[in-house]
């Protein structure tokens, strides 16, 4: 594949991960397939797709397998990630590193297994896509080599997954995530706040300045709400609108008047003296409530700051 392996970096490794905003995320049919594929191609009772994380191992997709996760001490998949070239193992109940794990000498009573490392494109293994097996069994080269290839259709879906829900020229959420974030937040039930900020009279700065000086107000404007933060979430909801998820919704008000007032003294690179304000639409999460509904309140309070007059906070 041309890229360097980086096994002996723990942290870059995690890191990598972290950056996929993967772990403990929902069923997506796309891995459900590749998993269910390897099973029949291979003719096993288990197969996953695990992501190994600082101390456990969590499974994005599985079939057979009864738990969502597992400590990472007992995982195979651990061995997996240490090796340049996965791993297989053919008998594992006459294997010494693995013929006392709780997962041999019990439930699932594993016996084979065949993993091959899921490595992104900047060289870490963040996991494994492996087959399990309840009798010995002995892979071949082929074997291996399917298997990865499959694994490599596994970290593709990943990066597409990853570049869906990130915005190219802010790095923030796209509407779709933050859309998603919101419905997360909702299914939690604890109370949330959404703020829409929308950056004024936008339009004028590219007619006048041009479009790539908008762009970099759009980039200024996004630096300076991660400044205000941390939020739950911040997206890039519309062309020079920003989402602002506050879980626990508390102090929402004086936040939002704090992130107008920033976005007001901010200075944008290059552009001295360049005025930049926003107006800002508040609303708390009802019960019940659906995400459209919620953003609805949040879009007419935001429509009242602009009729307002603009560089203001309005709550609906
Ligand atoms: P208002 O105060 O009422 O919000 O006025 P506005 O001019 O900000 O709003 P309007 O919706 O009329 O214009 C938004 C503009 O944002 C139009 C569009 O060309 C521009 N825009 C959308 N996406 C981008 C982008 O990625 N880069 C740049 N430079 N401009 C963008
Ligand atoms: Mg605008
Ligand atoms: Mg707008």
């Amino acid at each position: 594949m041309g890229m360097k392996l980086k096994l002996d970096d723990e942290h870059g490794r995690l890191a990598a991960l972290g950056r996929y905003d993967i772990l403990d995320t929902a069923i997506e049919e796309e891995f459900e397939q590749i998993v269910q594929l390897v099973q029949q191609v291979f003719g096993m009772p288990m197969a996953a797709v695990t992501l190994v994380d600082a101390d456990r191992q969590w499974f994005k997709a599985r079939r057979g397998l009864g738990v969502a996760e597992t400590p990472r001490s007992m995982a195979f998949c651990h061995h997996t990630i240490a090796a340049a070239d996965g791993l297989a193992v053919e008998d594992a109940a006459n294997d010494p590193r693995f013929a006392d794990s709780p997962l041999v000498v019990g439930d699932p009573n594993i016996r084979s297994y065949l993993g091959a490392p899921l490595r992104t494109p900047d060289g870490y293994q963040v996991g494994a896509l492996c087959i399990i097996g309840k009798e010995s069994r002995r892979f071949s080269i082929t074997d291996r080599e399917i298997l990865q290839r499959f694994s490599d259709v596994v970290v593709s879906q990943m990066e597409l997954r990853q570049m869906a829900s990130t915005d190219s020229l802010t790095g923030l959420l796209t509407r779709r995530a933050f859309d998603q974030a919101m419905f997360d937040a909702l299914a939690r039930g604890t109370s949330s706040a959404v703020l829409l900020i929308d950056i004024d009279h936008f339009k004028q700065i590219n007619d006048r300045l041009g479009h790539a000086v908008g762009d970099e107000v759009l980039r200024a404007v996004t630096a300076t709400i991660e400044a205000a933060g941390p939020f739950g979430a911040v997206g890039r909801v519309g062309g020079e609108e920003f989402g602002v998820l506050l879980p626990g919704g508390d102090g929402a008000p004086a936040i939002a008047e704090a992130v107008r007032q920033a976005v007001a003294a901010m200075a944008v690179p290059g552009q001295p003296g360049l005025a930049v304000t926003v107006s800002i639409g508040l609303s708390m999460a009802g019960a019940g409530e659906t995400t459209e509904c919620w953003m609805k309140r949040a879009d007419d309070a935001l429509y009242a700051a602009k009729r307002g007059g603009r560089d203001r906070v309005c709550a609906g």
